[in-house]
């Protein structure tokens, strides 16, 4: 799909590493929202079940003050949103929000390729 697009649009690969667990507010680490899962039945395996597609970010001095009620995310919505911030981070020369790693390191790598040759 990349390559169709890139025949009519200037196509720029964008690091995706720990867009959905990045706190689009101060940067800090998003996890489960372990308060409300918590409040929850257990599960038939008598587990605190997971309210998936939710992150809560994990810096306690972030958001509201509202005792435990801090910065809570869409996943998906943060994730795309972070994809955002890195590509303007990579059009303006700035760090991205996380360091890539593995599979983002070898595309970043071949897309430097493609564009060099
Ligand atoms: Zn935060």
């Amino acid at each position: 799909m990349a390559r169709k697009l890139s025949k009519q649009f200037r196509v720029i690969w964008t690091p995706e590493f720990m867009t959905s667990k990045t706190c689009l507010s101060c940067s800090s680490r998003c996890g489960r929202c372990a308060w409300l899962e918590s409040s929850r039945p257990l599960n038939k395996h008598g587990k605190v079940p997971e309210i998936r597609g939710l992150r809560q970010c994990l810096n306690p001095d972030c958001g509201p003050k509202l005792g435990l009620l801090g910065h809570l995310f869409n996943r998906d919505w943060l994730g795309a949103t972070n994809i955002g911030r890195n590509l303007a981070r990579l059009l303006n020369g700035r760090p991205l929000i996380s360091a890539p790693q593995g599979h983002d390191l070898e595309l970043m790598d071949l897309d430097a390729e493609l564009h060099n040759n």
